[in-house]
């Protein structure tokens, strides 16, 4: 099977925590420093923030930009549900804007009808690493004096207008291990604003100043210095397994793009687009539904997910909350979408089996 996801871990990365193992420094050391200032200066912003997945890198962003109980947070209802949750343990409000076909970014025209005088921050998601339309939405954000919190946590090493994603307001990554670069389970935020970045290594680390003076409430969210010296040899080879990842996916997109009812994944203009995930649509007129392709393609050899098959909005823990908006494009998006297999381990090989597998069910 051609897995949809799979790590590359060499011996260097192996060597680099054998390192960290006998030098008995495990957590939140020198190496978590080193992996800090090397992510801000990748990024290109003055500080980073190491924690310890994406979802608490997203908590503490939001904390630190001031959000709270009263307050509405928009987002798009198109992404892994630690996008949203997030603002729930703030205690503020979710706000859903439908997304724009073809990039399934959030919409900034949407995004205008959702603001109210609640309105406190745009939590734009760079969904499958491809920037958000962020002229628009910092034009938004200027307008209505609303903060800008990027979940990145797809778009390692991805640009707008030749600017990384993740530098335009307070950046959100994740280094999971089925994402650009990994750490096992890591987070980073990143920022330009001193005070947001002194809050946010607070709140890592209960709220202390310094040792055992605690001036607000905070958690643990400590990256190891394990995992840190992992993101360091990752970050080393960002680029360089972007690139494959983007030949992989012009390769499937020049072989796929003449199948009837398959729509390959498109790059707005200005964006470099780093394929965190290489998704088609599957429409109506290919025949077989998406989930028998899918089903099709595992059994001919070809590992497939589908992100997301639920929009946020209608996850029944939302519909608790008395979520009911109708949000058409995203709604028809989550019944189309399949991704294959894009990453740098995928060979040319694989390639072909991929686009003789697809092109078999077309029939
Ligand atoms: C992976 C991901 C997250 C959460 O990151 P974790 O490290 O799994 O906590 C949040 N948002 C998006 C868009 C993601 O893809």
């Amino acid at each position: 099977m051609i897995p949809i996801a799979a790590p590359v871990i060499d011996e260097a990365t192996i060597n680099a925590v054998a390192n960290v193992l006998r030098s008995g420094m495990l957590t939140q050391g020198a190496k978590v420093e080193e992996f800090e200032t090397a992510f801000a200066a990748y990024i290109g912003t003055r500080y980073a923030i190491a924690t310890t997945n994406g979802t608490s890198a997203l908590h503490i962003a939001l904390l630190a930009a001031g959000i709270g109980p009263g307050d509405e947070v928009i987002t798009t209802p198109f992404s892994f549900a630690a996008s949203a949750n997030c603002i729930l343990f703030c205690g503020a409000r979710p706000v859903f804007a439908d997304i724009d076909e073809p990039t399934l970014n959030i919409s900034p025209n949407l995004i205008r009808n959702r603001i109210t005088p609640k309105t406190k921050a745009i939590l734009p998601v760079h969904l499958y690493g491809q920037p958000c339309d962020m002229k628009e939405i910092i034009k938004i954000c200027g307008d209505s004096n609303l903060i800008l919190i990027e979940d990145a946590c797809q778009a390692h090493g991805a640009e707008y207008g030749g600017k990384k994603a993740g530098s335009f307001g307070i950046g959100c990554f994740s280094f999971y291990p089925t994402k650009n670069m990994t750490t096992g389970e890591g987070g980073m935020v990143t920022t330009d604003n001193e005070a947001v970045a002194q809050k946010a290594r607070t709140l890592r680390n209960h709220g202390q100043s310094e040792k055992y003076i605690h001036q607000s409430l905070g958690y643990n969210y400590r990256l190891t210095d394990i995992a840190a010296a992992i993101g360091i040899q990752q970050l080393g080879k960002l680029d360089e397994s972007n690139s494959r990842r983007i030949s992989n996916a012009a390769f499937l997109t020049e072989s796929i793009s003449h199948i009837p009812g398959i729509l390959p994944p498109t790059i707005a203009a200005g964006r470099k687009h780093v394929f965190h995930q290489y998704t088609v649509r599957v429409t109506n007129s290919f025949g077989l539904s998406r989930d028998e392709v899918q089903h099709k393609l595992g059994a001919k050899g070809v590992g497939t997910a589908i992100h997301y098959p639920r929009p946020i909005h209608q996850q029944p823990f939302y519909r608790q909350l008395g979520y009911n908006d109708r949000l058409p494009v995203v709604e028809k998006a989550a019944s189309e979408v399949l991704s294959l297999p894009v990453h740098p381990r995928v060979t040319p090989a694989d390639l072909q089996t991929i686009v003789q597998a697809l092109g078999e069910l077309s029939g």
